[in-house]
């Protein structure tokens, strides 16, 4: 290595599912395949280019009231990123600095490995038990933080709020950061919890039930005090964080809450579909509470799956790591495209 480079920071990083450009049924990177309130296209209508010559609202302030009205909490119980992937950065940067390893599941959200390394914290990797889930007491030993989705990624599980409330009660002098990308799809948010723990950080995007990954909204919810370290860091990071299509799209959206429950449902309905089509196919999978289903099946390999998958325009999720080679990560698209996949397993199963 030269000189030059030896001191040049060096990572692995994340790599997201792909984004082809043409036409393709699209399951893999667990996106909506409805589209946002209309109420946003309506506000994108009466956006002024003129307005760009100034800086956007450096607190966000017209997202965070309109989030803080949706949960019932405080505006200084929330903080706003650039999808929840820059939130989970910021958290990462903020609260995970004792030097003592932080916990989060062997199998779970890639990123934050990744976030780990980046930022030199350690990180110990606990496994899931047989059934995928959580084994909550891996998290009752010391540590310098616990981050987990609820629902878990890839994994679909969803735990109930006494579980992580076990979870909670076991740490109480470091974060626990619950990962909620996916909590519309599936039930009780950790939010309810937050008043009665004041080490606990939620976090919840725009990109999955509210479609509008391409906007790029994610938050925090937690107590005033974590809040407001949070946001130093972020004003030591870059104050301009969501520029102003972002912001009054984002309010558009929260404030439609019929809307958002409509979808959510047409979208629970398929799944529902989908796991008896899946399982007259003969796969077998965890009892999803997100929008995908991670399933397997004994008869057939999951890369030659979707490797054939692909060679016919229906792009699905596969890792080829350890434990999980077997399984593929469908994401939940319309019923049209569930019909299209459904068809297309018919027939490599005949052959
Ligand atoms: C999709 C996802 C995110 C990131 O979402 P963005 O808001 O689009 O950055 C975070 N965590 C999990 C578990 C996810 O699946």
């Amino acid at each position: 290595m030269s000189r030059l480079e030896e001191n040049i920071r060096k990572v692995t990083p994340y790599v997201p599912g792909e984004q082809p450009q043409n036409k393709v049924i699209k399951l893999n990177t667990n996106e909506n395949p409805y589209p946002p309130s209309p109420e946003v296209d309506r506000v994108l209508g009466e956006v002024d280019s003129g307005d760009f010559r100034l800086y956007p609202d450096p607190s966000c302030s017209i997202l965070v009231k309109a989030l803080a009205d949706c949960y019932g909490v405080g505006e200084d119980q929330i903080f706003v990123g650039v999808g929840s992937d820059d939130v989970l950065a910021m958290c990462f940067l903020t609260f995970f600095n004792s030097g003592k390893p932080i916990l989060f599941p062997d199998i779970t959200y890639s990123f934050y490995k990744v976030w780990a390394q980046l930022y030199s914290i350690p990180y110990e990797c606990p496994k899931l038990n047989e059934e995928f889930r959580i084994v909550k007491e891996d998290y009752y030993r010391e540590n310098g933080g616990v981050i987990f989705p609820n629902p878990n990624a890839p994994t679909a599980v969803y735990e109930e709020l006494d579980f992580i409330e076990d979870i909670l009660e076991h740490n109480r002098d470091v974060v626990v950061i619950v990962d909620e990308a996916y909590i519309d799809f599936a039930g009780r948010s950790a939010i309810e919890l937050i008043e009665r723990y004041d080490n606990l950080v939620v976090t919840q995007t725009f990109s999955k039930a509210r479609s509008m990954a391409g906007m790029r909204i994610g938050y925090a919810i937690s107590n005033p005090k974590l809040i407001r370290y949070l946001n130093d860091v972020k004003y030591s990071f870059n104050s301009y964080t969501l520029n102003k299509v972002a912001l009054v799209c984002g309010e558009a959206a929260v404030k439609d809450q019929e809307y958002f429950e409509n979808t959510v449902k047409k979208i629970t309905d398929t799944r529902e579909k989908t796991k008896k089509e899946l399982a007259d196919l003969g796969f077998s999978f965890t009892d999803s509470k997100a929008n995908f289903i991670f399933a397997s099946h004994p008869e057939y390999d999951a890369k030659e799956m979707f490797d054939a998958m692909k060679e016919q325009g229906i792009y699905v999720r596969h890792w080829d790591s350890e434990r999980i080679s077997q399984y593929l990560r469908i994401t939940i698209g319309t019923e049209e495209e569930m019909q299209k996949l459904f068809e297309f397993l018919k027939k490599y199963m005949q052959k």
